[in-house]
């Protein structure tokens, strides 16, 4: 018997006799001969490794939670839909050095400022709408339920049911330019107004716009803190000097990349929302289950004072891998998803967006 391994392919084959072996070889050099000590050794090896691998990566807990929830989270729904190849832009702690991008509907300025309920639904599975009063002028049932539980005299119970503001912005992530048009979604008033305040000189007051192709500017954002009660916005700056966008023809790609804000909106109409709120008013607390946290409640002023404070949504990976592109395909899913739930939570709905699994 001939014992041999084959380093590229890490296979390892025998061959019984001498014939074998010359058909066998047919010139691949590569091929190592070993001893049989060798090759029983390096078998050994190659179970053991196999057997590790499949330990670590079978994950009961996710699976079983995958099972017993299967069909259920399709239901969330979440207030943007990105097309197919295009990213959020995801801030990290620290600077974050981007390029906001024209808008591709001259009615459009660069920011386009959106209002959302986020947290409306039953328990772990909560969705976000548009909110179709503020956006569309059209009837929203969280407005109406909002207004009611006012009139009731519940103004704490309505604070469920408030308007947050964001704005969304298409930039170019300047230290992952390959990775193309991206759209950051912001909270309005620690960024989105702090971007577009950049289009003043503030001694001059000329107005200057940023997102210009050829004579823009990139702006500078700082981050601090991780997670939905930590995340702080400490400044917007501009990043002098002005810089063109790209080379003539990247300009043309990135410009061309940019879709409509109105393409990434995801409108739900009036009966899927109320549909979807009925089952998470919960004007009893006592029977709020325990594992959710405070902060999945929106907390800040209720919908009719027309306040555009923001609830800051969790839009960072903490163990440092992508926030939502990698939903629940790393080991430390399973991790954040017992330690870190509202992060978990917004991940997995920012999955589905990015997705498209929701019907629109
Ligand atoms: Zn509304």
């Amino acid at each position: 018997m001939y014992y041999f391994y084959h380093p590229e392919s890490e296979s390892l084959f025998t061959f019984i006799n001498d014939t074998d072996l010359k058909r066998g070889m047919s010139g691949d050099r590569s091929v190592v001969e070993l001893t049989k000590e060798q090759y029983l050794e390096k078998e050994n090896e190659r179970k053991k490794m196999t057997k590790t691998k499949t330990k670590s990566n079978f994950n009961a807990d996710r699976l079983k939670e995958r099972i017993e929830n299967a069909g259920k989270t399709s239901d969330t729904f979440w207030y943007l839909k990105l097309p197919e190849g295009l990213k959020s832009f995801k801030t990290i702690v620290g600077d974050n050095f981007i390029r906001p991008l024209p808008p591709t509907d001259d009615a459009d300025d660069f920011a386009f400022d959106i209002h959302v309920h986020y947290g409306i639904g039953v328990e772990q599975y909560k969705s976000a709408f548009l909110c179709r009063e503020k956006m569309l002028g059209e009837a929203c049932p969280v407005c109406e339920e909002s207004r009611k539980l006012i009139q009731a005299g519940r103004g704490e119970d309505a604070k469920a049911f408030k308007i947050t503001s964001r704005t969304l912005v298409f930039v170019i992530d300047r230290d992952k330019q390959d990775e193309g048009v991206k759209l950051y979604d912001a909270p309005t008033s620690s960024v989105g107004h702090n971007l577009v305040a950049l289009c003043q000189n503030r001694r001059t007051r000329k107005m200057l716009d940023i997102s210009d192709p050829l004579k823009g500017f990139d702006a500078i954002i700082v981050r601090e803190g991780l997670g939905v009660k930590n995340t702080k916005y400490t400044s917007v700056q501009l990043d002098h000097p002005s810089t063109p966008l790209g080379s003539a023809k990247e300009i043309e790609e990135f410009l061309e990349a940019v879709p409509t804000f109105k393409e990434v909106l995801a409108f739900q109409d009036y009966e899927t929302m109320k549909a979807e709120m009925t089952g998470g008013v919960r004007p009893e607390h006592d029977d709020e289950p325990e594992d959710v946290p405070e902060d999945e409640v929106p907390t800040i002023t209720d919908a009719d004072t027309g306040s555009d404070e923001e609830v800051e949504v969790a839009d960072e990976c903490p163990e440092g891998f992508d926030f939502a592109a990698d939903y629940d395909a790393e080991e430390e899913c399973a991790d954040c998803k017992k330690d870190n739930k509202a992060t978990w939570r917004a991940c997995r709905k920012a999955h589905k967006a990015l997705n498209d699994e929701i019907p629109f």
